[in-house]
């Protein structure tokens, strides 16, 4: 019995330890964040932000030039992480450059 509570006391002084450990390393990657320029927070999609296009707003043409920021290399189109573009507009988007890889334009 006495074994059996110390080896529970152990595990618990150990997991302590453990969450001491992760406080402090939580606590040192905020410390990091703040030295850091403050990443800006205001992500709209590019092409929401478009004025003229309010009669339809959801249209991208497969000729836009701007399909080229957006699509890799490899022909890869990037992540919506990494293209900034709401739900809506990425499908578009994917949708145009399907469009203007068959026509020959990317
Ligand atoms: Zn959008």
């Amino acid at each position: 019995m006495g074994e059996n509570l110390s080896t529970r006391e152990v595990i618990e002084e150990l997991s302590r330890q453990e969450n001491k450990a992760k406080r402090n390393a939580a606590e040192n990657s905020e410390d990091r964040k703040e030295k850091r320029a403050p990443r800006q927070r205001r992500r709209v999609c590019p092409f929401c932000m478009e004025k003229d296009e309010a009669k339809r707003p959801l249209y991208i043409d497969y000729k836009d030039p701007r399909l080229k920021k957006y699509v890799s290399e490899g022909g890869k189109i990037f992540p919506r992480r990494q293209t900034g573009l709401c739900a809506a507009h990425q499908r578009e988007l994917a949708r145009a450059v399907k469009v203007a890889k068959s026509m020959g334009l990317l």
